[in-house]
C-alpha cells in the first residue's frame, strides 16, 4: 500500500496534525496525532452514502467485539487493533460504536 506525502492539518486551533494519508481500493485512510493520540479515520461509501470511521488506536484494545457484531464484516482485527477492511459495505447502524467498551470507535455521516 503505497504512502503518499505529510499533510498539514489547516484546523490548527484543535490541535490535530496529520501523519500520513493512504488510498486503497475505496478507503481513504489519514493518521492523525492529536492530544498524544492516535486515530486512523477511515472513509469512503458505504451502503448508505458517505461513512467516516475513526479508531482511537490507543484506546482499542483489541477484544474484537466490533469485529465480531458488525453484521456487514467491514471490520477486521490487525494484530491487537481493529481495522476498517471492507467500508462499501458500511450501513452506518453504529452497532460498533455502540459497543464498544473503550470508546475507540466512532462512525459519522
Ligand atoms: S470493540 Fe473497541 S476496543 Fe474492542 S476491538 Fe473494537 S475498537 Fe477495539
Ligand atoms: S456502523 Fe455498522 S456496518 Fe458500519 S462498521 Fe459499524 S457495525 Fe459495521
Amino acid at each position: 500500500m503505497p504512502e503518499k506525502e505529510s499533510r498539514k492539518s489547516s484546523n490548527s486551533a484543535v490541535d490535530i496534525a496529520p501523519v500520513n494519508y493512504n488510498v486503497c481500493e475505496g478507503i481513504e485512510i489519514e493518521t492523525k496525532a492529536k492530544n498524544n493520540l492516535t486515530i486512523k479515520e477511515y472513509s469512503g461509501t458505504g451502503k448508505k452514502g458517505g461513512v467516516k470511521i475513526d479508531i482511537i488506536v490507543n484506546y482499542c484494545k483489541g477484544c474484537e467485539i466490533c469485529v465480531a457484531f458488525c453484521p456487514e464484516g467491514v471490520l477486521a482485527m490487525n494484530k491487537e487493533v481493529a481495522e476498517v477492511v471492507d467500508i462499501s459495505k458500511c450501513t452506518k447502524c453504529n452497532i460498533c460504536e455502540y459497543l464498544c467498551p473503550d470508546f475507540s470507535i466512532t462512525v459519522e455521516e
